[in-house]
């Protein structure tokens, strides 16, 4: 019998009426002949609510018990939806991560997969039961309860489906993959396949409908990864391995992300081992750094700059701060209200002129770039937090990615009716043919 691990996130549970909607889809799909996993969120808006009261007691909560707190959220969720599957008739068992064995490092916050052991969940998919996997936490070797980073429960449902070698499906509040977030761009349109590369690219610059290392681990173990809407039946959005056809689109989306810092690091003096000191230190505080630039000032003093997420500009700022203490000259400066818009495509590979493009379209809309880094396949520029909406609509309009918007203008109107007409012509000769 094959198995689909199901994953609802929040919003998809945020109500008893949700929580049994889901409940009932699963119940579909085991009539369709599946034996069911779910992978559930906490209920709408609980981990923001948990956040906050933890920083109601204290300003810079231990990062162990806020992943004790946090993964509170999950564990309310899976036992209500067990409950919601055995009034409907339907045999259900609900698991937190540690009894399922899904152990993880001891990153707190951002804690990363080890390994899975999924007999516990195969034992009660063959006794009949659906099985509900609580998404986003884990445990040490040691037992201790981490959690997995901010839209975690992804990477809990690509690592559960890849472990039991199901298929693997999304159900979120979109209906799928958009070109750019719908609810910043209105005109977005939804992709019907996308390769796990720019996925990738994609989710790590901003998408945030799937986690990065969602996608790293399907494309690791060559899962592909259905993204559906929870309140729909239409097909969403394929994540699959590469294909031909997909270098023929030159851009695929545009992803905004908002909250990022910019360091500067001044009078770097340019000796080899400096800048893998300064990675190394930030690396061992578990800080992740993005969009490094390295300029030389003099043949002896460079300037490095790097992003990180604001959420760690707290502990970088130390880390940097020691580092400065340490070496003679060199300062440290810290802006924050910036975002990051990019714009992601296998195509890129092999065509030209994206790059000028993008920039143009910001320079249009009066967009200043701060910074500009690449990939292989995608491009990314560092601007201020204010501009973000405007910069992701400009950029994903100036590679026509977005539905082809009807307007009424008088020639439009015009060619409308002049259409009608021929419409009719073509219904009245049909019919006449026939008679
Ligand atoms: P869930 O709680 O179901 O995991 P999330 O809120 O984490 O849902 O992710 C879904 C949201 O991701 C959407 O509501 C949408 O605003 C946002 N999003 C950002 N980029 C995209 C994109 N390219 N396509 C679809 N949704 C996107
Ligand atoms: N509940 C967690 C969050 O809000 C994990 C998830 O929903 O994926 O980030
Ligand atoms: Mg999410």
């Amino acid at each position: 019998m094959s198995i689909v691990v199901m994953k609802f996130g929040g919003t998809s549970v945020a109500d008893a009426e949700k929580i049994r909607a889901a409940a009932r889809r699963a119940i579909r799909a085991r009539k369709a002949g599946k034996q069911v996993v779910m992978v559930i969120s906490a209920m709408g808006k609980t981990t923001d609510r948990l956040i906050e009261l933890a920083h109601q007691v204290s300003d810079n909560p231990p990062k162990r018990e806020m992943d004790q707190l946090l993964a509170t959220g999950e564990q309310v969720t899976i036992s209500l939806m067990a409950m919601a599957l055995e009034k409907m008739g339907v045999p259900a068992i609900s698991f937190t991560a540690g009894q399922v064995g899904l152990v993880t490092d001891d990153v707190h916050t951002k804690a990363r997969i080890k390994h899975i052991n999924v007999e516990r969940i195969r034992r009660e998919l063959d006794a009949g039961k659906v099985v509900i996997v609580a998404g986003f936490q884990g445990v040490t070797e040691d037992g201790t309860v981490t959690t997995l980073g901010r839209g975690g429960s992804n990477v809990t449902l690509v690592a559960i489906a890849a472990s039991l070698g199901a298929e693997c499906e999304n159900y979120t509040d979109v209906d799928g993959v958009y070109t750019a977030d719908p609810r910043i761009v209105p005109n977005a349109r939804k992709i019907g396949r996308i390769s796990y590369d720019e996925m990738l690219e994609l989710s790590s610059l901003g998408a945030s409908v799937l986690h990065n290392r969602a996608v790293e681990f399907a494309k690791k173990y060559n899962v592909p990864i259905h993204v559906r809407g929870s309140g729909s039946n239409r097909k969403g959005t394929l994540i699959v391995a590469e294909t031909q056809d997909m270098e023929r689109i030159v851009v695929s989306g545009a992803a905004l992300k908002t909250d990022l810092a910019v360091i500067t690091l001044r009078n770097v003096p340019d000796r080899p081992g400096l800048a893998a000191r300064i990675f190394h230190t930030l690396a061992a505080a578990k800080i992740v750094v993005d969009d490094i630039i390295q300029t030389e000032i003099t043949p002896k003093l460079a300037t490095v700059s790097f992003t990180v997420d604001l959420v760690d500009l707290p502990d970088a700022r130390k880390v940097c701060q020691q580092l400065c203490s340490k070496t003679r000259g060199m300062t440290a400066e810290f802006e924050q209200d910036l975002a990051k818009v990019s714009v992601a495509g296998v195509g890129m590979r092999v065509h030209t002129g994206v790059a000028e493009r993008m920039f143009a379209a910001l320079a249009r809309a009066g967009i200043n770039i701060r910074n500009i880094t690449t990939s292989e396949i995608a491009i990314s520029c560092i601007i201020a937090q204010e501009d973000g909406p405007k910069a992701l609509r400009v950029v994903h309009d100036a590679f026509g990615l977005g539905r082809k918007r009807a307007r009424s203008t008088k020639s439009t109107r015009k060619k409308t009716a002049k259409r009608r007409n021929t419409a009719k012509t073509t219904k009245v000769t049909k019919r006449a043919r026939k008679s």
